[in-house]
Parts: structure tokens; C-alpha cells; sequence
């Protein structure tokens, strides 16, 4: 074998993030390789959340707006995120869901373009983003949609001099192919564009640097495990802060909101992309994974997802897995890699519901990706090793083949 289990238990007592493991509270006998869909809840998020409801809410009530950082947290917590993509505190604002922040960046961003109607996008990129961006150009008017993607023209070809801005995600959600982030960067600025990334599967998988990034925009309950339905996050470089306008200009991106003015003023900065009232047991949530975030080291969780994805590709290449019709769809090269590694397999459905009654837990996407998400601060090599040796079996004894496999879960 590439690496023995053995072997495997030698390198997970020498890596130096082995205790953020004990960080996380994980169901026994399951391998979890879904932290790019759902991150696995850290143990100090209960006490806080409790500390939220029974002390903050239920004791001060209101007084926590003021005494408890209520009314600053999409600031506070945007400047812990900001570190995590290479902003500065000031840049970042934490709120709403990613698909509502696309929607506030590029209808804030298109005003900054006038002349340019093209508004180009990815057909392989998470649909809502294609979804929220059809919806801004119905709600602007007057605005074309320009696809690009696996069968529509490459960047280079789409970008003219009518184009306005550009949306893309860094890290592939399917396929976990990550893009040069500062050399697309570098080429929409160069055509007049604005750039915006959607850094979903890139916070927490790996370094992020938003560089000479227009605007981006991110979500916290994947790889940076802030609960389900966490506060999202957007960046706006520092030079657009002043210029540009949020169309959800509700009275928490008022720039008096105790005024209670009879007409909008924005706010200064970042904070002027608030909208309404924040959602503080999800922020409460989100800052207690934000605390172990701010103790990582994120070189080291490159090294380590590196090691760990590549590990398994080695390993399922070596069990057999492409005689067994899986068909690598992640880039070989770990350079050009997320933190995820997905298969095609014609029976990627079945496969993955057999997989998790064997305690693996990976995901499902149309139309025919396996995905499996490595988050380095809890996986050990031993689960990957497990992961792999478990979906070769499997497959090799089509355990999938079962009937109750083939049922369709409302999520998948
Ligand atoms: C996960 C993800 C989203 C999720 O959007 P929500 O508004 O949080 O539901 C959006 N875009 C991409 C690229 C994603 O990976």
C-alpha cells in the first residue's frame, strides 16, 4: 500500500494540528468527509449559544444589544473572518445568506461600470449564483448574462469591453478544482471588469488572499463549521467602500439608525451592506468556531489537506477504484486542488448511501459526482485511509446494488 494504517496512525501523532481534533464534537464510528457542505460542530458551540439565550437574552434582554456586542456583530465577526481570506479588519461585513450577499455585491458593483451591461458567469458554479444573478439583471433591467463554463467560451474569450463584472468561485464545488485567484484577478481587472469570488469552498480549506479582489463574497457552515444556516459574509475592496450603494438599504446600514431619519443616508464603510435586524444565536455560534479559528495556523492546514486528499486519490488508485468505474473528476495536480476530491461514478447515488451505512460519509451531485470534503482540523490519515478502503469495498462487492440505496432522499 502507498501508506500502511499503521503508517497512517505514525503521521496523524506527528501533525501539528492533531489537537484541534479534541476541538470538535464527532459521532463515534463515523468518518465525516462532508465539512465542505456542513462543518462538524465544535464542542465549545453549545455553552455558547446557552451563554447567548440564558444569560444575554434571558437575564440583560435588551441591554445586550449595547453590553454584549449585539449591534456590532456583522462588523466584529466580519473582522475575524477577514484574516481568513486575506482582508483587513474594516473590509468585511458578516451577515445573510451567500445567495443574499451575491445579490447585494453585484447589484452594489454594476453601478461602478456604466456603459458595460455584461454581467459574465460561471455555468458550472453552484446554481444559485447563477440563479441570484439572473434575478439582479431582471431587477436592474438592461443587463446581459454571459456564461462561461465547461460548455460555453473560456474567460479570456467572454471579457470585452462591454463586460462590467465577473462572478466565480475559486474552489469548483463539484469537482474541487480551485482557480489562480490572483491571475483571473489580474485578468478581468485588465479588461475594465470588476471581480467578484465566491469563496464558499475556499475559507478554512485553504489560504485565501481576496488581493486586488473587487468584491467577494462567502459563506461559514462549511469548512469554517458555524452551524447550519450561519451568517454568510461579503468583502468590499476598501477603494469601492464609499462609492457604492446597497439597493437592501434597510436601517442597520443607516448611517444614524437612532435618528430614525425619515429617508436613507448610508453608513460609512462596510457596514452600510447591513440590512436589517442579525439573526444573534447564529452569530453567537459562529464566533465559538471563530475562536479556533483564530488559532490556526492556515499553512498548515494547506499541508495537511494536501497530504490527506492526496493520500486518498493514492490509495483508491491503488485499491482498484478506476477498474471499479470511478473516474478521477479533481485535478491530480494538488496545486490546482481544493480540499475536496470527487469521482465520477455512474452509480454515484447507491454508492454513496452504502458508503454510509458503513460509517463514511461523503455526498452526491448531480449529475453523477461522488464528493468527499476533507477538513483538516478533525480528519486524521486513518480516516482517510478507512474512507478508501471502504468505498473500494464497496464497490468491488457492489454492496451498492441493494435496493434500498436507490431511494432518493429529499436532501442528497
Ligand atoms: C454553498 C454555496 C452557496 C450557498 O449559498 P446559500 O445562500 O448559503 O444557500 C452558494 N454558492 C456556492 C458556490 C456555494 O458553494
Amino acid at each position: 500500500m502507498v501508506l500502511s494504517r499503521a503508517e497512517c496512525q505514525d503521521l496523524d501523532a506527528k501533525d501539528p494540528l492533531r489537537e484541534f481534533r479534541d476541538e470538535f464534537s464527532l459521532p463515534t464510528g463515523v468518518v465525516y468527509l462532508l465539512g465542505n457542505s456542513l462543518g462538524a460542530l465544535p464542542r465549545r458551540t453549545p455553552e455558547r449559544v446557552a451563554h447567548t439565550v440564558e444569560t444575554e437574552w434571558g437575564v440583560h434582554l435588551g441591554a445586550s444589544w449595547n453590553t454584549a456586542g449585539w449591534w456590532d456583530m456583522p462588523q466584529s465577526t466580519g473582522d475575524r473572518i477577514a484574516p481568513l481570506i486575506g482582508a483587513r479588519p474594516g473590509e468585511v461585513l458578516a451577515g445573510d445568506s451567500t445567495s443574499v450577499n451575491i445579490f447585494k455585491v453585484v447589484t452594489a458593483a454594476l453601478p461602478l461600470r456604466p456603459g458595460r451591461r455584461v454581467i459574465v458567469s460561471d455555468l458550472d458554479n453552484f446554481p444559485t449564483d447563477r440563479y441570484v444573478v439572473e434575478g439582479a439583471a431582471r431587477a436592474l433591467g438592461a443587463y446581459e448574462i454571459r456564461d462561461v463554463g465547461e460548455a460555453g467560451p473560456s474567460l479570456e474569450d467572454a471579457l470585452g469591453d462591454d463586460v462590467a463584472l465577473v462572478l466565480l468561485s475559486h474552489v469548483d464545488y463539484r469537482t474541487g478544482a480551485a482557480r489562480d485567484m490572483a491571475a483571473v484577478t489580474e485578468l478581468v481587472r485588465a479588461a475594465g471588469a470588476l471581480m467578484v469570488w465566491d469563496l464558499c469552498h475556499s475559507a478554512g480549506a485553504l489560504p485565501v488572499r481576496v488581493g486586488e479582489a473587487d468584491f467577494a463574497v462567502g459563506c461559514t457552515y462549511k469548512y469554517l463549521n458555524g452551524g447550519p444556516g450561519a451568517p454568510a459574509y461579503l468583502y468590499v475592496a476598501p477603494r469601492h467602500q464609499d462609492a457604492v450603494q446597497n439597493v437592501l438599504s434597510g436601517w442597520h446600514g443607516h448611517a444614524a439608525p437612532f435618528d430614525f431619519e425619515s429617508h436613507y443616508r448610508p453608513a460609512p464603510g462596510v457596514r452600510r451592506f447591513a440590512t436589517g435586524s442579525p439573526p444573534i444565536l447564529s452569530y453567537a455560534a459562529l464566533n465559538a468556531s471563530l475562536d479556533i479559528w483564530g488559532r490556526v495556523d492556515l499553512d498548515e492546514v494547506r499541508a495537511k489537506s494536501v497530504a490527506l486528499t492526496s493520500l486518498f486519490i493514492d490509495l483508491l488508485d491503488e485499491l482498484g477504484g478506476p477498474g471499479l468505474g470511478l473516474v478521477l473528476a479533481s485535478p491530480r495536480d494538488p496545486e490546482r486542488r481544493g480540499s475536496q476530491v470527487s469521482y465520477r461514478h455512474p452509480h454515484g447515488y447507491p454508492v454513496v448511501r452504502a458508503l454510509a451505512d458503513r460509517g463514511v460519509v461523503g455526498d452526491y451531485r448531480e449529475p453523477d459526482f461522488v464528493r468527499f470534503g476533507f477538513a483538516p482540523l478533525y480528519l486524521r490519515h486513518v480516516d482517510v485511509y478507512d474512507a478508501a478502503t471502504a468505498l473500494a469495498e464497496v464497490l468491488r462487492e457492489e454492496l451498492w446494488r441493494d435496493e434500498r440505496y436507490a431511494r432518493r432522499l429529499t436532501v442528497t
